[in-house]
Order: structure tokens, then sequence, then C-alpha cells
């Protein structure tokens, strides 16, 4: 099965905490560049670091719930401390898109909820799956990414 994930981290060593992760990861097919993008924080809430982000493909035979439990271990070999939601942290690990599927728990969603109103998330997803469609918007990442405006986010 193919996915697309997107990781993300502002706090540490972001960059080789980022390229370790994907190390963790099997079966990656292909990943984008790193972008410094704005964080993204709650009304009244402090400012945070400039985030690192990028998105990765890969091809495994691990069900959409595995996967998730796969990466949230991966997320807490580094160090990440699940505090208030959108809290800086090492590491982010989400799951984007799962073939042309929907997918519906309490646990897991995809097409990840908010994917198609963030900058971060859509534009190194478009450098590396510009005519995957999204299965709900019936739109590409191409046509996602040009309708947005990125100017917060800085290719690496
Ligand atoms: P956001 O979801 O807005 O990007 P976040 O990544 O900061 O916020 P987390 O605290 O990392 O949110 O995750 C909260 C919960 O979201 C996770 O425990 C997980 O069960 C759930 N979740 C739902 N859909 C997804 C998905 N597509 N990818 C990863 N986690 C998901
Ligand atoms: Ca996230
Ligand atoms: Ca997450």
């Amino acid at each position: 099965m193919k996915y697309a994930i997107a990781l993300g981290s502002n706090l540490g060593d972001s960059r080789s905490i980022l390229e370790s992760a994907l190390s963790r990861l099997e079966g990656v097919i292909a990943r984008s560049s790193w972008y410094q993008t704005k964080a993204v924080t709650l009304p009244n809430s402090p400012s945070q670091p400039d985030y690192l982000n990028g998105c990765a493909i890969l091809e495994t035979d691990l069900e959409p719930l595995e996967l998730l439990a796969k990466l949230q271990h991966i997320e807490s070999e580094f160090g990440r401390i699940r505090q208030q939601k959108w809290d800086a942290r090492t590491l982010d690990l989400d799951i984007l898109l799962f073939e042309d599927g929907i997918f519906q728990t309490q646990m897991l969603n995809i097409p990840h909820p908010r994917m198609s109103d963030r900058a971060f998330v859509l534009v190194p997803l478009a450098e590396i799956a510009p005519d995957w469609q999204h299965p709900v918007l019936n739109r590409s990442i191409l046509e996602l990414a040009r309708s947005i405006d990125a100017s917060d986010v800085r290719k690496l």
C-alpha cells in the first residue's frame, strides 16, 4: 500500500531528527526537500521556533492503524512528549494519504483533515506527488498547493 506522510520538527536538532526518523521507516520510495516554515500556534499562545517540514511516500504492507502505531513509536523514540495540541515538538509524523482511500476512525483520519489548508504540507508533497488526487476534494496535490498562500514556506 502506498502512503504519503508528513514530517515536522521545531525542537532540538530538527534536521538530524528528521533524517533519522526517515531512515527508521521502511519502504520510503520518495522524499521531498526540507522546508523552513512558520509555526502554527493556538490563539494567545507564545510564539515558537520555525519548523522544519517535509513529506515522504512509503510503500508498505502495514495497515493504516499499524502504520500510525509505528509512526508514534518513532516519535516517542525521539523524545516527543505529548503536551498541548500544536505545542513545539521534536518530531511529528502524520499520515496524509493512503492510496486513494478514506479511513475514518476516532484514532485516525485519512486524508489528514487539515492537510488542504497547510502550505507546509502541500508544498513539499507537491514536489514528490503532484498528481496524487485528494480523494475527498477530487483535486490534485499540485492544484491544492497552487491554491494556497505559501509565503511562509521556504525551501532549504
Ligand atoms: P494535527 O493533527 O492538527 O497536525 P498534531 O499533529 O499536533 O495536530 P498530535 O498531538 O500529533 O496532533 O496527534 C493527535 C492525535 O491525532 C493522534 O494521537 C492520532 O490518534 C490522531 N490522528 C488522527 N488522524 C491522524 C493522521 N492522519 N495522522 C496522524 N495522527 C492522526
Ligand atoms: Ca501534525
Ligand atoms: Ca501528529
